[in-house]
């Protein structure tokens, strides 16, 4: 290294009010008093969560699955693996099996979501032919252990099982939904599902 390279920092010499911190002091004063009159004059309210909620979380945000019924009550999803495929997270488990219903070929016989490894970027929910996955605008959900937040088929339906359970008490945002009959979406769905190789 050549000396020309070399640059040398003076240490900057302080005032006498820079040792005393008070142009920091200034600063946070007049940050605080600017927080509160905009609050007084914008009318901002300071929401004392958990007791009470804010009620503005729209039906288009993005949080916990549900996963649909069809017309009949079934479960709407018919396995073609898309909302897998798509997750960049890979955090949906799928298990296929021969459906019992004559109008698909298949249906999930798990379905299992890791809601901690979930990133929430909506993608399955885009890539779904049937509408049988959804993001809720649901947020508030505690488990003790991580197994407690892989979401099961029941816990994923909404009437029954973990999530469920966590919600009881509620809002009531998870209305029931029924998606397009899945009947309607099956040859597609067989078309994409070869495509991508799915079993
Ligand atoms: S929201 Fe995104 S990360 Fe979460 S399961 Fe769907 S595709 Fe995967
Ligand atoms: S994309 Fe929809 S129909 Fe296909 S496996 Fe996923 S949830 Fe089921």
């Amino acid at each position: 290294m050549r000396d020309e390279d070399i640059v040398v920092v003076e240490e900057p010499q302080l005032s006498a009010a820079e040792r005393m911190y008070l142009p920091q002091i200034i600063d946070g004063m007049r940050t605080t008093l600017r927080h509160m009159f905009d609050t007084r004059l914008r009318n901002r309210t300071t929401v004392q969560y958990p007791e009470r909620k804010r009620q503005q979380r729209t039906e288009v945000y993005r949080g916990v699955h549900r996963l649909n019924k069809d017309s009949q009550g079934r479960v709407a999803c018919v396995a073609c693996f898309m909302c897998s495929t798509a997750c960049p997270a890979h955090c949906i488990h799928i298990e296929a099996g021969e459906s019992p219903w004559p109008d698909r070929e298949k249906y999930p016989v798990k379905f299992d979501i890791d809601e901690l490894r979930c990133i929430y970027c909506g993608m399955c929910e885009e890539a779904c032919p049937c509408d049988a996955i959804e993001l809720t605008p649901h947020v508030e959900l505690v488990g003790r252990t991580r197994q407690e937040m892989v979401f099961d088929k029941e816990g994923l339906r909404g009437d029954e099982g973990p999530q469920a359970a966590q919600e009881s008490g509620q809002d009531g945002l998870r209305a029931e939904h029924v998606a397009p009959d899945a009947s309607n979406a099956s040859f597609c769905v067989r078309s994409l599902a070869k495509e991508h190789g799915a079993q």
